[in-house]
């Protein structure tokens, strides 16, 4: 943020909270804010006031509360693309599942039945008359559950804060009320 952004946020923390900065604690709380994001910081303080903080919070306190502010906004940023990325093939159209029978190993291409990729790689492969019965793909769905393939491929893909359900849904509801 910018100097006059650390001015709002630091004006803001005295007047919402009791206590005031003693003068070797200004210069460390504008270090500390300088680096950070203006709106999340002041999510964070309305988040604090909801919670009932009395008093100016150290800043050990403030940067926890921050750091998940933040980790639950990329979280909802990450289910806002979701649409347009599809986590069952990774927008890839196939899935290569790996099984082995006995000392054979191998590798083994499904088409994505999540997303429109898949059903036209599906459909490609069909048109393709002359290697149809080598080439013909089969549908993910026939070997796994093509929902829970694309929460595993989305757990792999975010950094897990680890972080209980219900101080997600309160952030969640915190954040949407008193959004600035
Ligand atoms: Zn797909």
């Amino acid at each position: 943020m910018t100097f006059d952004n650390v001015d709002e946020i630091m004006a803001r923390l005295t007047a919402v909270f009791v206590g005031k900065f003693e003068d070797y604690q200004i210069k460390e709380y504008c270090d500390f804010l300088m680096p950070l994001d203006f709106e999340l910081m002041h999510k964070t303080i309305n988040y604090m006031v909801h919670q009932g903080t009395k008093f100016i919070p150290a800043i050990g306190e403030t940067l926890t509360v921050y750091k998940t502010i933040e980790a639950t906004e990329n979280e909802n940023r990450m289910f806002e693309q979701k649409e347009d990325f599809c986590y069952t093939c990774e927008n890839k159209g196939a899935i290569a599942v790996f099984s082995q029978a006995g000392d054979t190993k191998l590798w083994k291409a499904y088409y994505c039945t999540e997303c429109d990729r898949g059903r036209n790689a599906a459909y490609d492969g069909r048109r393709v008359s002359k290697y149809k019965s080598k080439y013909y793909m089969e549908p993910i769905s026939k070997v796994m559950d093509p929902k829970q393939l694309a929460q595993i491929n989305l757990l792999k893909k975010r950094e897990v804060i680890p972080m209980p359900q219900y101080v997600r849904d309160l952030l969640q509801k915190t954040c949407n009320n008193m959004a600035v």
